[in-house]
C-alpha cells in the first residue's frame, strides 16, 4: 500500500481511532480495531427494496456502535466518522453495480447552516472518491418538514411528499444511473421520496446505500 508522507503525518497528530470504542488504532488498522469488529451490527440482510430505486442497501443494523457513530457524525459535527463508514458503504454493493453518479438525499439549507455540514453529502463525498466517481449535488430540500424521528411510522410517508426538488444546477440527460446515499433508512419514506424526484427528472436509475436501517417494521 502506498502510504504518503501527508497521511503519516495526519496519522501522527490526529491519530485514527476505532469507530465503535474510539481507542487509538494500531498503525496498520483502519476504521475498527480487532477486538469491536465482530461485533459490529452487521445487518441480516443487506439488500432492502424500496419504490422508485432498482435496490437499496445498508451494511448495518441501526443499533449499538454505528448508532452511537452515526450520532457523533450528525449532531457532533465529527466528519472524520464519515470515511470509515463510507468505506462498508461500498463494500456491501454488488461488485457489478454501475452508477454513472454518486448522489445525496440533502438536508434544508437553514439546517446545513446550523450545523456546519450535511452528513449524507460527507458519506456521498467518501463513496464517490472511493467509487471514482464524480459526486452531484442533484437536489435540494425546499421545506423544512417535520423530524422523521418526532414522528409514528405511519405520518412519516406523508410528511416528505414534496419535500425536495431536482436542482437546477445539474443537468439531467438521458441514461444518468445515480447512486443516492443517506445516513440512516428508517421506513425509506425519505429516500423512496428522493428517488422519486430524481425520477421525475429524468433519471434512468436509482439505487439507494445508506449506512444502516432501523429494525423497525413498516
Ligand atoms: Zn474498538
Amino acid at each position: 500500500m502506498h502510504i504518503s508522507l501527508k497521511s503519516v503525518w495526519m496519522r501522527l497528530f490526529f491519530p485514527a481511532r476505532c469507530i465503535a470504542c474510539r481507542k487509538v488504532l494500531p498503525g496498520d488498522v483502519y476504521d475498527v480495531c480487532p477486538s469491536c469488529r465482530p461485533k459490529l451490527p452487521f445487518a441480516p440482510q443487506a439488500c432492502l427494496s424500496l419504490p422508485y430505486t432498482e435496490a437499496c442497501f445498508a451494511p448495518f443494523s441501526y443499533k449499538g456502535s454505528v448508532a452511537a457513530a452515526l450520532h457523533r457524525l450528525k449532531f457532533k459535527s465529527k466528519p472524520p466518522y464519515a470515511l470509515p463508514l463510507a468505506r462498508f458503504m461500498v463494500e456491501c454493493l454488488p461488485k457489478d453495480a454501475r452508477f454513472d453518479f454518486v448522489t445525496f438525499v440533502p438536508i434544508s439549507k437553514k439546517r446545513k447552516k446550523e450545523r456546519g455540514f450535511d452528513q449524507a453529502e460527507e458519506l456521498a463525498r467518501h463513496v464517490a472518491a472511493l467509487l471514482y466517481l464524480p459526486l452531484a449535488t442533484t437536489l435540494t430540500k425546499t421545506t423544512e418538514n417535520k423530524r422523521q424521528s418526532s414522528l409514528p411510522a405511519a405520518q412519516r410517508k406523508g410528511n416528505v411528499i414534496g419535500v425536495y426538488e431536482a436542482s437546477s444546477d445539474f443537468c439531467f440527460r438521458p441514461g444518468q444511473r445515480f447512486l443516492l446515499i443517506d445516513d440512516i433508512i428508517t421506513t425509506g419514506a425519505t429516500l423512496s421520496e428522493a428517488a422519486k424526484t430524481l425520477r421525475l427528472a429524468g433519471a434512468e436509475s436509482v439505487t439507494g446505500l445508506a449506512v444502516a436501517k432501523t429494525q423497525q417494521k413498516h
